[in-house]
């Protein structure tokens, strides 16, 4: 993997008047899209980030249909390539009894760690102009759109005309934001590794278990993601306190884990994950990305929705920070443009989770998909944007 090429933490300095257009908080991929396009627009962007990259995050892994075209707007089609991102176009459910659904994509998804994805993604946010800081986190933000803002790190304070929150599920600053969906606890659990061992060849995986589901996709190197996500106390409950023996009820599942062998160092675990819908500017901070509401990872579709939400929120910076945009059209602008783009989409995903989770419901819901195919793709499509296929052959 080569250096990452950006600036490395600095030491404690006395406060400076550095004054960006917009400060942007997290690299993920909402944070590092946003900084591309602004900074390509000629904006003054920093981009903080408390993780040190790479890294590797939760997640899934697969890479919706529509990412190829933004990646290929970001210019980051040929990085992704090189680092071994595996084509995926088929989809394959099962239930705990085993049943399965198997269905086309609606074109050619992707397969790539989270470790070379946001890599990729902050290198080319500094290759075009945005100032990016790894390993400082965000601890504080204060002012407003009128006036700008100040923006508190561990090591440093910064200025900005706007704020973008990209933080993220969930953060410390949630809290300090009062953001109401922080005050009701969530009881979902998740967790991730990688595997080798066996070969999923174009396909992803997705298998239920009593209270969960877990996805299994291919990536660079011959890797297998694993990553399930479930209802703590069901799951606890379904394998009596045994969280692998919950996942092995599932009988394809079981043989799946049987035949592979964890890498443990990309493990990661994460609890209090929350769908519920969120502010799309709170305390004038612009959030975008899950920081502004997040699909069911069921969907596999969170990856491009942070994307496509950077391309939403873009065009408006611009034309507020040029003062062609006051500040109240402009919240009214993106958050109508937010809610006609994904709210009905978070809304089914949130629901196909809920009856994925209980078996009972899966069953019958695989059973229907399996009678009626053309239910089962139309699923998968509305639980997804658009998407346009230039570079497909690119990516064989
Ligand atoms: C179990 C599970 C499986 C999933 N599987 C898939 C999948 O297969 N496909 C898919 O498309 N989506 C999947 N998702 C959803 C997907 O991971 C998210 O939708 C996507 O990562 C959102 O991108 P983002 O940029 O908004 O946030 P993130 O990618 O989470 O990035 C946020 C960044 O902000 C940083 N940060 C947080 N707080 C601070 C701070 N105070 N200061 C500085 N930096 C900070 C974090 O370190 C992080 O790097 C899954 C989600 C879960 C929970």
């Amino acid at each position: 993997m080569k250096a990452v090429a950006i600036q490395a933490m600095q030491p404690m300095q006395p406060i400076q008047p550095i004054q960006y257009d917009a400060i942007i908080i997290g690299a993920g991929l909402a944070g590092c899209s946003t900084a591309i396009q602004l900074a390509q627009r000629g904006h003054r962007v920093l981009l903080l980030e408390q993780q040190r990259y790479p890294t590797h995050k939760l997640c899934g892994e697969f890479l919706s249909v529509e990412v190829i075209s933004s990646f290929e707007r970001l210019g980051i089609l040929g990085a992704v390539r090189a680092a071994g991102a595996v084509p995926i176009r088929h989809a394959s459910v099962t239930t705990c009894t085993g049943q399965s659904f198997h269905s086309d994509l609606p074109g050619t998804a992707l397969g790539l760690s989270r470790y070379a994805l946001d890599l990729i993604l902050i290198q080319r946010a500094a290759a075009v102009g945005a100032t990016c800081r790894d390993g400082t986190a965000v601890t504080a933000v204060t002012g407003d759109l009128r006036e700008g803002f100040t923006v508190t790190t561990r090591q440093e304070v910064f200025t900005a005309r706007m704020v973008m929150g990209a933080y993220g599920k969930r953060s410390g600053l949630d809290r300090s934001l009062a953001r109401p969906f922080v005050q009701h606890p969530s009881p979902f659990v998740a967790s991730k590794a990688h595997y080798t061992g066996i070969d999923l060849p174009n396909v992803v995986e997705l298998h239920a278990f009593p209270g969960g589901y877990c996805g299994l996709s291919q990536i660079e190197a011959g890797r297998i993601n694993v990553c399930w996500i479930a209802h703590g106390q069901k799951m606890q409950a379904a394998g009596k306190g045994d969280r692998a023996q919950a996942l092995s009820q599932n009988p394809v599942l079981a043989e799946r884990l049987a035949s592979m062998k964890c890498l443990t160092e990309a493990s990661q675990s994460l609890s209090q994950i929350s769908f519920a819908l969120k502010g799309k500017f709170d305390q004038d901070i612009w959030m975008i990305g899950d920081t502004a509401g997040m699909i069911a990872p069921l969907c596999g579709d969170g990856m491009a929705m942070a994307l496509r939400s950077a391309e939403l929120a873009v065009p408006m910076a611009t034309a507020f920070l040029q003062g062609q945009l006051e500040i109240q059209s402009l919240k009214r602008q993106y958050s109508h443009a937010w809610n006609h783009e994904f709210r009905t989409r978070l809304q089914l995903g949130r629901l196909m989770h809920y009856g994925f989770i209980e078996p009972a419901i899966a069953q019958i819901g695989v059973q229907l998909c399996r009678h009626i195919p053309a239910l089962g793709d139309a699923l998968i499509r509305a639980t997804r944007g658009a998407s346009h296929e230039p570079a497909l052959a690119e990516l064989g």
